[in-house]
């Protein structure tokens, strides 16, 4: 782990040329930076006007220095900020007359956010919440983010930690005396807690069971036979809407994803090699590739557009073999099938509840969003405030659930002890939300994921 006795600083802003940018500085040497460089420690939490000097006493800018003594602090060491111009060369110099400070260097990604976690000024998930509100693309992932800044889910998981415990610490005093019968009492308050507590994280788990989509955005896939006209449909969309990410082109065959913002949902749009009807089977390696992967990444979508050319006959019967060569059968995905090319339709009716799009015409795309929005708000059926906003709490909020159910199988009276473990381990999983415990193998992980100065 990083030495935390060392002093840190980065810019704090995003660097080049602007109003103003920031340098942060954070442990037991900021108070002899601010001394070095601007003369002085200034009063606690007040902005003092003062020329910011390197160690010949040359002046590289004149700007605001402010103090926070440890731990009232962002990361609850002692820490200081150098309000400067936003010049890039003003930035080199002073992060230069910092770094030739004893003891003082150059922060890692993501190290003040890290250091106000150790020092108890941020859980866990609260950390990961801000990662969120930065990386942002949307404005559903920016208020999911927020609300979890704001009011984190470790504030609920924390309580039925503490709950655990406490019932844990009756079990023991029991257990203490082993020989005895436990008194019916406390039997009885014990299976009645675990109860509630199973319940509470049950209802929400329930309420909550498609929390991450909003922050890891919804999944769709698009599938068709070779040509059904895919990928310009695919093009027609991103050019509307906005792109989040340009359209990352793999190898031949490999699978295309635009990642796009519609209706403020941040919406992985995947284009895939072509499924051709099963008697005329893919020709070569590098195809039956392709079409394991459309087929991979279609069974695992949220949404499967599924494109039929205009003009084919029965296309709900080609519908039908195209669901079955990818080998969809049950939900999820949910199919949203779609007539192709409708500027070449012929006298055809389209099925019921099908849309059709003209990619090369630019029509139909509105009713075709329009429809994938009503789809989205079911998909979704939570709304931004969702608690669970993560993959990972909802792996450990689910390994809490297993073991509370278990807790529950257990005769308390005959193997208590067996009990009490499934209880440590409830906990434990609970206690890994919030970083309270055992966490060591995923800091990295989260806090990489930040930039230098963060
Ligand atoms: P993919 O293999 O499914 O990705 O299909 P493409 O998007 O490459 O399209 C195959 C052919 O159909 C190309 O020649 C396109 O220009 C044409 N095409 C695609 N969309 C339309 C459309 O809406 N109308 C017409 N008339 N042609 C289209």
């Amino acid at each position: 782990m990083l030495g935390q006795d060392e002093t840190i600083f980065a810019l704090g802003t995003a660097g080049g040329r602007g109003g103003i940018q920031v340098i942060r500085i954070s442990g037991a040497g900021a108070g002899g930076a601010l001394r070095a460089l601007a003369g002085g420690i200034p009063p606690p939490r007040m902005l003092r006007f003062t020329a910011i000097r390197d160690g010949d006493g040359a002046l590289l800018d004149r700007g605001m220095a402010v103090w926070f003594p440890h731990p009232a602090s962002p990361t609850g060491e002692d820490y200081a900020e150098l309000h400067l111009h936003g010049a890039p060369q003003i930035a080199r110099l002073v992060l230069g007359a910092l770094g030739a400070l004893e003891g003082l260097r150059l922060a890692e990604a993501g190290e003040f956010t890290r250091r106000a976690f150790l020092n108890g000024k941020m859980s866990l998930d609260q950390a990961e919440a801000l990662a969120d509100v930065i990386d942002a693309d949307t404005i559903t992932q920016h208020r999911q983010a927020m609300a979890r800044l704001d009011a984190p889910l470790s504030q609920i998981t924390e309580t039925w930690r503490a709950q655990l415990i406490n019932m844990m610490a009756q079990l023991e005093a029991v257990l203490d005396f082993a020989d005895e019968e436990i008194p019916q009492n406390i039997l009885d308050t014990l299976n009645r807690e675990l109860k509630e507590i199973t319940k509470e994280i049950n209802d929400l788990i329930k309420e909550n069971k498609r929390g991450p989509i909003i922050r890891d955005g919804i999944n769709i896939v698009l599938l068709g036979k070779p040509n059904a006209g895919k990928s310009t449909f695919l093009n027609a969309l991103a050019g509307r809407e906005e792109a989040i990410v340009s359209a990352e082109a793999g190898t031949t065959r490999d699978i295309i994803n635009v990642s796009l913002d519609i209706q403020g949902y941040a919406v992985h749009i995947k284009d895939t090699a072509g499924l051709r009807p099963t008697q005329s089977a893919p020709k070569n390696a590098i195809e039956q590739e392709g079409v394991r992967r459309a087929t991979k990444a279609a069974q695992q979508a949220d949404i499967v557009v599924a494109l039929i050319e205009a003009n084919t006959p029965n296309p709900k019967t080609a519908l039908n073999e195209l669901l079955k060569q990818a080998e969809i059968t049950k939900k999820p995905p949910i199919i949203m099938p779609v007539i192709s090319k409708a500027d070449l339709q012929k006298n055809q009716t389209t099925p019921k509840n099908w849309t059709k799009i003209s990619a090369k015409n630019n029509t139909g795309l509105e009713k075709w969003q329009q429809k994938l929005s009503e789809i989205m708000e079911t998909l979704i059926e939570t709304n931004e405030s969702a608690l669970i906003s993560r993959q990972r709490h909802q792996n450990l909020l689910k390994e809490c659930q297993t073991r509370l159910t278990q807790a529950q199988k257990i005769n308390l009276n005959k193997n208590p002890e067996l009990t009490a473990e499934e209880l440590r381990t409830a906990a434990a999983a609970l206690g890994r939300i919030s970083g309270r415990i055992d966490v060591e193998d995923v800091l990295d992980a989260i806090f990489k994921s930040f930039c230098i100065g963060k």
